[in-house]
């Protein structure tokens, strides 16, 4: 039997819409923006909802990790000294440019004002 969890979730109207499966992450941002990974229940210590670290970035039109790009600005446990070397590390750690590792299924909804 399959289970379906329904959740709604806001993403920037310029994103990519999510590849599937396995296929090259294109920063569309809704695995982070449904739920937070694994480094977010230890370093940011939350365990639902969209993830504080996720940053759109307007130039690229992606989302990106924040515990990557700038982990001191997100984690109190990370000084700023040590920034760029845990940013490195973590990006390893999130797996960050493999491929989607997200089963999520969307369905984009449009709401009163948004674009269509
Ligand atoms: S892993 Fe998948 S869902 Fe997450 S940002 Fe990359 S492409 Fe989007
Ligand atoms: S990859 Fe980064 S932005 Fe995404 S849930 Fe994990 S910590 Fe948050």
């Amino acid at each position: 039997m399959k289970t379906i969890w329904l959740q709604t979730i806001e993403l920037d109207p310029q994103a990519s819409a999510k590849p599937a499966l396995g296929e090259r992450c294109n920063g569309c941002g809704v695995c982070c923006a449904a739920e937070p990974c694994p480094v977010a229940l230890v370093l940011l210590l939350q365990r639902r909802g969209r993830c504080r670290a996720l940053l759109w970035q307007e130039a690229e039109a992606r989302y990106v990790c924040g515990l990557v790009v700038a982990p001191h600005r997100h984690s109190w446990l990370i000084p700023a000294r040590w920034s760029a070397g845990a940013g490195r590390l973590l990006a390893t750690r999130i797996a960050a440019g493999a491929g989607c590792d997200s089963a999520a299924e969307v369905e984009p909804i449009t709401t009163p004002g948004s674009p269509s």
